[in-house]
């Protein structure tokens, strides 16, 4: 893998190119931005290419160093996830890496720690990183990454450079699912609705076919499809309901002011055309907020069945029964 196989963040990218042909590497970079666009491939391949052995352009994923690095597998390269149910990173995976990046390198430049889900560090394991960070050893880099940055410690994103990286396009990850043995066709459906995130049209993909019948009960005549139905009862089905719902206004509200290229549900184009000439656009967003909101009473525990049913009359008035 070479830079140019980290789809997107090409801005990023020329950044950390830039400062290793200048070699001008800060001891500390955090990655931030959205879960699932790739920022710890970004600070792999950084890791890799700071250890290249090649003279020319690095990395240049021919030398044992780059090779070693791609199977996540070099001596001097620390990766530390969260792990266990609360999903942590604790003080004694930070204090291993803390010791070993204390030492000269074994065969690369530099001792690289990857820390990935900085937020998840528990405050003991944050404060422990935190001094290393304050005196980093000369042959030693962190590359820390996060998709909640204001969960961050303050003190350790100020001791870090910080990359924000942007969501990846619908193409780039249309092309990431096919290459994960997706289907053309479901990943030109999936994708456009993933806002930019792998791992978001992953979940996306799981519940598919019930997002797939939600839509086509917005797509169809309101009466027939929304009483003749049954409303869905349980928690996980009124909030795929909700977000379904709420995708669908926000293509409305696009193909109002935009036109229907940039719609997410493509296969519904014809039909969201239709729509957004009945509906005022201003309403549509106001319904969509309102929808955000019976979201966050779902997750306070409201009611499922009443949020499912304010949720049809919120539909009900603003699409009328056309
Ligand atoms: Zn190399």
């Amino acid at each position: 893998m070479a830079w140019s196989d980290v789809r997107g963040h090409e801005l990023t990218k020329r950044v950390l190119q830039a400062q290793l042909a200048a070699g001008r590497v800060p001891n500390a970079y955090l990655f931030a931005g959205p879960e699932g666009i790739g920022k710890r491939r970004l600070a792999l391949e950084m890791a890799k290419a700071m250890n290249c052995l090649s003279d020319g352009s690095r990395p240049c994923d021919a030398c044992t160093t780059c090779k070693q690095f791609a199977r996540e597998a070099h001596p001097d390269l620390h990766l530390v996830v969260p792990s266990g149910a609360s999903e942590q990173i604790k003080i004694d995976d930070v204090r291993q890496v803390i010791g070993r990046v204390q030492l000269r390198p074994f065969n690369a430049r530099l001792q690289v720690a990857v820390i990935d889900g900085a937020d998840r560090l528990t405050d003991e394991a944050a404060n422990s990183l935190l001094k290393v960070l304050e005196e980093p050893p000369a042959g030693a880099r962190f590359l820390l990454t996060t998709s909640r940055l204001a969960f961050c410690l303050p003190t350790i994103t100020s001791r870090c450079q910080i990359l924000r990286c942007m969501p990846l396009s619908s193409p780039d990850v249309q092309s990431l699912l096919v290459e994960q043995g997706v289907d053309q066709a479901t990943a030109a459906s999936v994708a456009p609705l993933a806002g930019g995130s792998v791992k978001a049209a992953q979940e996306l993909l799981e519940r598919w076919e019930d997002r797939r019948r939600i839509a086509s009960r917005l797509a169809g005549p309101p009466i027939a499809g929304w009483f003749e139905q049954p409303l869905p009862e349980t928690r996980q089905d009124v909030a795929e309901l909700l977000e379904e719902m709420t995708a669908w206004l926000r293509d409305l509200a696009v193909i109002g002011a935009a036109g229907p290229s940039h719609a997410a549900h493509r296969d519904h184009a014809e039909t969201l055309v239709r729509q957004s000439r009945a509906i005022d656009v201003e309403r549509c967003v106001q319904t969509a907020m309102e929808l955000v909101e019976l979201r966050e009473s779902l997750q306070r525990y409201a009611n499922p069945r009443v949020v499912a049913s304010l949720a049809r009359e919120k539909w009900l008035s603003l699409v009328g029964t056309s």
